[in-house]
Parts: C-alpha cells; structure tokens; sequence
C-alpha cells in the first residue's frame, strides 16, 4: 500500500527512466517509466524532480502531470519496495502525450502482494501433454523458462 495519502511522489533526478509500450490494444502508445526507492521523493523545483518541470505552479490540464493512477509502490523479488511512475511519452508520435483510461492505469497493473494484483501468477503456466494432460493439464513452469517462450 502507497504510504502517500496527500499527494504523488514525483520522481527525484536519478530515478531510473525507461520506455514502454502500452500492451493494451495495437495502437501502440508509448510511455515513460520511472522508478525509484519507496523511501524517496523529488521535491516541486525543476532541479529538484526527474521530469525537470515546476510543480510549485499548477501544470496545464494537457501538461505533463502524474495522475493518481500512474503511480504505484511495487516490491521487487529481493523484497524492496519501489515507486513506479509511469506517464505518456509526449515524443512519441503515436501519442503524443496522451493516454486513453487502460494505458493511463499501466501501473496499477504492476504486482504488489498488498494489492489485488498478488493473486497474479507467480510462474507461468506450462501445458501437460499425454496422461498427465487428463490429470492435471497445468503446471507451473520454472520462471526463467516460462520468459523464454514468450
Ligand atoms: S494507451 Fe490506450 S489507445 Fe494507446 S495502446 Fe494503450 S490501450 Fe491502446
């Protein structure tokens, strides 16, 4: 559970940014990821935040922003806990900035075992073939193994 009730963490300069691909639907958005430790935040000054823009004035409603949805706090598999940001890429030419209501929620997707999202499976399923497909046609595939086939 966030321990952020006022407001939404933004990412201090250092968070690590990466890109994705909205996985919804083949339009193909693209956003921002950033992540960084629970325990820390970026302050409102420019220099202050990894997106390096003013939040000591409101932003415009098409700015760039990190609504309530973007945002989660997430545990890695060492068991450390992480905010995650993730919001339009405003380069992208697909987007452009925007985000329609699925690619906008994104991080409330992420798995956190204090959310519903920790009934997700912790390994992928691998199809049983011959007598044990009529017993049991499931079973959990080690996890390295089931990243490879997809
Ligand atoms: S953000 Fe919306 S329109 Fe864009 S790829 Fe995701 S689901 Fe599709």
């Amino acid at each position: 559970m966030s321990r952020y009730t006022d407001r939404i963490p933004l990412p201090p300069p250092g968070a690590k940014k990466s890109n994705l691909t909205c996985h919804f639907c083949i339009v193909g958005c693209g956003y921002h990821v950033y992540k960084w430790p629970a325990m820390r935040e970026g302050g409102p000054a420019p220099d202050a935040n990894a997106l390096g823009l003013d939040f000591r004035k409101p932003q415009p409603a098409m700015g760039t922003w990190i609504s309530p949805l973007q945002h989660s706090v997430v545990t890695d598999r060492d068991g450390s806990r992480h905010n995650v940001a993730i919001i339009p890429d405003r380069g992208c030419r697909v987007n452009e900035g925007l985000a329609s209501v699925r690619g906008g929620g994104i991080a409330q997707t992420l798995y956190a075992p204090d959310r519903p999202t920790r009934t997700r499976l912790a390994t992928p399923p691998r199809e049983r073939t011959g007598l044990h497909r009529r017993l049991s046609p499931l079973r959990a595939a080690p996890r390295d193994q089931g990243s490879a086939w997809w």
